[in-house]
């Protein structure tokens, strides 16, 4: 796969979920306007986001965690196919088992969605002070808006933890969030903001 078109016609065949086309572009463009240089993401699958975030610009450095192996090989060649290992340090394992010791200006969470609040209450110590932590997969197709409709036990579990953790976010003394409505539902959070105009 040497070109973004191929890694996303692989994702769409193969069932991976890589960011929608909106929620990359706002992303895109928050990390201009933000002048983020240095990223953690949790979830690579096969570095599609991380590939995009990087070509943002050359200077910008980016950590990204994937558990599965088969995808991590594939996001790593990827990433060599596109001339992106100088900005792009892909780790293999599970980020909850991981200790990163940097710190980032921007930490997107896109793994298993169970885990959204462990994953927070992880990595909220690599972030830098003016830092923000972005969540993705909030409306989880639209579903965390119509839970008691979900025929599936399963689905229907995981759509109350997604709507658990949107309600921690709400409640937290910490951090204020800010829930954008673009791809897939995603969410801003950031320490120390006066006012929520600061946030985008
Ligand atoms: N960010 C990617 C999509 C990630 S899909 C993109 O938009 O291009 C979510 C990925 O998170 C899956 O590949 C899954 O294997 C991985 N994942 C789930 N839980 C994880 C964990 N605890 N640690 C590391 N990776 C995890
Ligand atoms: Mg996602």
């Amino acid at each position: 796969m040497g070109s973004l078109e191929a890694i996303e016609k692989y994702a769409k065949e193969n069932n991976i979920p890589i960011m929608q086309q909106d929620g990359i572009v706002f992303l895109e463009k928050y990390i201009k306007d933000n002048n983020i240089k240095k990223v953690l993401e949790i979830g690579s699958a096969i570095g599609y986001s991380a590939i995009k975030m990087a070509l943002v610009s050359n200077d910008i450095e980016i950590t990204t965690i994937e558990r599965d192996k088969t995808r991590y090989e594939i996001a790593v060649k990827n990433i060599k196919d596109l001339g992106l290992n100088n900005q792009i340090n892909i780790i293999l394992g599970d980020a909850l088992e991981i200790e990163i010791k940097d710190k980032y200006d921007l930490i997107f969470i896109d793994a298993a969605k169970a885990q959204n609040i462990k994953f927070f209450e992880k990595f909220k110590k690599n972030l830098n002070e003016n830092g923000t932590i972005i969540t993705d997969n909030l409306d989880f197709h639209g579903l965390t808006s119509d839970v008691e409709s979900i025929k599936s036990k399963n689905l229907k579990a995981l759509v109350k933890k997604i709507n658990n953790y949107k309600d921690f976010l709400k409640s937290n003394q910490e951090f204020q969030t800010k829930f954008i409505k673009t791809g897939d539902g995603i969410s801003l959070s950031k320490k120390n903001v006066k006012n929520d105009e600061n946030m985008i």
